[in-house]
């Protein structure tokens, strides 16, 4: 194949822009923020299965402690009425009898649910007290999401512009170039690790960094200018420049 030596210098062009895209897109795959952003969601999802696992507790103590008030409650409407019965007239001593013994035991069974309620309260304010942590928790690593996603907005932005800038280089870089000299390069580019063209310099190979001798540089030597070279060693166009050392 053969171009024009400074048609072939602007491959070198196309080159930067191409490399400046690749950078650009990996920038824009690499940024912190994203690293944050993904281990604030980690972070809120555990947060909000304690959270789940926190507010079913609390309504377990909720429905413990309804059940105890009114296991309380019926204890104490049925020692009311027997204390009634036993200040009543013409009640039989027997009876009487009978009614202290189950007024006692009923003071002794509400004793009991009582020193079990207040035990649960105490249990419902620790609850408590863990739920508010975990609601702060949540609200903290929400906005350290929210503050990490606005820094990728804004890199995101800064990224795309640049890029929207290179492709319009890229664009007009490509439309001066002839078909099968960028049909070459682009094929070169997409086997060759994103480099499908590179500068010779002193003799060496800017793609592969492999000094030229022997029989291989006397070849690219003895090659009109217009000629187009292939590296021997990366076969990436090699562009010569007065920096070329030959
Ligand atoms: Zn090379």
């Amino acid at each position: 194949m053969i171009a024009d030596p400074f048609v072939q210098l602007r491959l070198l062009d196309l080159q930067a822009v191409d490399t400046a895209l690749t950078q650009l897109a990996h920038r824009r795959r690499s940024l912190p923020e994203l690293l944050a952003i993904a281990d604030a969601e980690r972070r809120g999802a555990e947060l909000h299965n304690e959270l789940v696992d926190a507010e079913t507790s609390i309504a377990d103590l909720d429905r413990e402690q309804r059940r105890l008030e009114s296991d309380i409650d019926t204890v104490r409407l049925r020692a009311d009425k027997d204390q009634a019965r036993m200040t009543a007239a013409g009640v039989p001593a027997k009876e009487i009898s009978g009614l202290q013994h189950e007024v006692a035991s009923l003071a002794r069974r509400q004793s009991t649910l009582e020193d079990e309620l207040l035990e649960l309260m105490e249990r419902r304010e620790i609850a408590d007290t863990q739920l508010l942590v975990l609601r702060e928790s949540t609200d903290r690593v929400a906005a350290e999401r929210g503050s990490a996603e606005a820094a990728r907005d804004v890199a995101f932005a800064e990224i795309d512009a640049a890029a929207t800038e290179r492709v319009a280089e890229r664009l007009e870089l490509a439309a001066a170039l002839p078909t099968d000299l960028l049909a070459l390069y682009d094929r070169v580019r997409e086997a060759s690790g994103g480099v499908g063209a590179a500068m010779l310099r002193q003799r060496r190979c800017e793609g592969c960094r492999l000094e030229l001798a022997g029989n291989e540089l006397a070849v690219v030597r003895a090659a009109k200018a217009e000629d187009v070279l292939r590296c021997e060693n990366c076969r990436r166009i090699l562009v010569r420049t007065h920096e070329s050392g030959l």
